[in-house]
């Protein structure tokens, strides 16, 4: 769609440098370097110099979580126009996300001092100043950063097991990482957003994983029931499978592997079946697997999340941990998502026929006992009346089944997610 809006600029302007720079950009992510090339050049076709070339084209893969080559776009930006705040501050912020902290910090301060207006770079200095007096610990390849009450309270805990994590993930896939994760659990949700936005919000993210750096907000500064143990290890499930695809995985794929991840420690970490679910994959009223990227922008999100995690599932059961590394490797290389999992498994069609039947049969034994038929309204009028001899007389029925109950249990049931 972009696309097409940057090819309609151009019939207006053929020279339009920053819809060719767009185009360029849209390549860049689909690993398009010929095309890339041939637009970058017309981009520069009468100011060869012009930063704005890499400046946009390195925010957009940055966007994409393609920051190593993001950051060398960004890098070029800056040579071009060593004192543009706006560069220096997407430079350093990206810097800030894919770990490499000095230099990310000196150039988000440089883009502070150069514009004491941008709102983002004023909160990550304020923030820096407090990140300064938080103590790091480092195991077996983590840093981990806490306040120092949290480190007393938990920091051994936190590193042990995000060094477990990151041990038995790594090696699972079949991966070395380069450089040492780092871990940072802030106290304060605000906090939080700074660190990993640049603004406040972001109240519904727990955790965030942009590969060698994971932002988490500690227990204490969050409400609401979160098992931060297996937010930590669905974040460094991201860091490790973003390593694997060299940062090419597309999201349905890394939040269906970090929960089916999640599952694989504790059987009650990661999401499971429950009554909505298990009707939606009885009813097949799901997306095909190549679709599953629309449920993750929608109301559906939830499901897409555990609906992925079972995808993630059924191949690594069905097709070994082999398959999954392979299709990895090969989205590693731009293989298109479903060409890599038709590749290390079977016919795209063959296998959405068989993971359905593989979904459906959890969903069957999910309360395979119990009663699922919807309430009549009489039924549901007779039990409002007096619930505890209807539910005497109808032990095994399903009283969710019924379009009243329906509302309020999905607001319980909309945790908040561990992107
Ligand atoms: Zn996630």
């Amino acid at each position: 769609e972009a696309k097409d809006v940057l090819q309609q600029v151009l019939a207006i302007n053929p020279d339009h440098p920053e819809a060719w720079t767009g185009l360029a950009a849209i390549a860049l992510v689909q690993d398009d370097q010929k095309e890339a090339e041939s637009a970058i050049k017309r981009a520069r076709k009468f100011y060869g110099e012009n930063p704005r070339v890499s400046e946009i084209i390195g925010v957009t893969l940055a966007g994409q979580y393609r920051f190593e080559e993001g950051i060398k776009y960004l890098e070029e930006a800056r040579q071009l126009d060593p004192l543009s705040p706006s560069i220096l501050f997407e430079l350093g912020s990206n810097q800030l996300r894919f770990g490499q902290l000095e230099p990310g910090w000196e150039n988000v301060a440089q883009a502070h001092e150069l514009d004491p207006y941008n709102v983002a770079a004023f909160n990550l200095i304020t923030l820096r100043d407090k990140l300064r007096d938080y103590p790091v610990r480092e195991k077996d390849g983590v840093r981990l950063r806490m306040s120092p009450e949290d480190m007393a309270v938990f920091g051994t805990r936190a590193l042990d097991l995000a060094a477990r994590a990151k041990t038995t993930l790594a090696d699972k896939y079949g991966i070395k990482l380069s450089a040492p994760v780092m871990v940072e659990i802030l106290p304060k949700q605000e906090d939080f957003a700074i660190r990993t936005f640049g603004l406040p919000g972001g109240e519904s993210f727990l955790g965030v994983c942009f590969g060698p750096l994971i932002t988490m907000t500690s227990p204490r500064g969050r409400l609401g029931r979160a098992n931060w143990e297996a937010v930590l290890w669905h974040e460094m499930t991201h860091t490790i499978t973003l390593d694997a695809s060299r940062h090419r995985i597309p999201r349905w794929l890394s939040e269906g592997i970090s929960v089916f991840e999640e599952r694989e420690v504790h059987a009650g970490w990661g999401q499971g079946m429950n009554s909505e679910y298990r009707k939606r994959f009885l009813d097949g009223d799901v997306p095909p697997i190549t679709r599953l990227d629309e449920s993750f922008a929608g109301e559906d999100i939830m499901l897409g999340y555990y609906h992925a995690s079972l995808v993630a599932e059924y191949i690594v059961r069905t097709f070994g941990i082999e398959a999954m590394r392979s299709i990895l490797a090969d989205l590693s290389n731009g293989k298109p998502v479903a060409d890599a999992i038709a590749k290390h498994t079977k016919p795209i069609e063959e296998l959405e026929k068989s993971f359905l039947d593989y979904a459906k049969k959890i969903a069957s034994g999910y309360g395979p006992d119990l009663d699922w038929s919807s309430l009549s309204d009489e039924e549901y009028v007779a039990y409002r009346k007096d619930p505890a001899p209807w539910v005497a007389a109808n032990p095994k029925r399903v009283l969710k089944n019924h379009k009243a109950c329906r509302k309020p249990l999905q607001v319980h049931s909309t945790p908040k997610v561990p992107a």
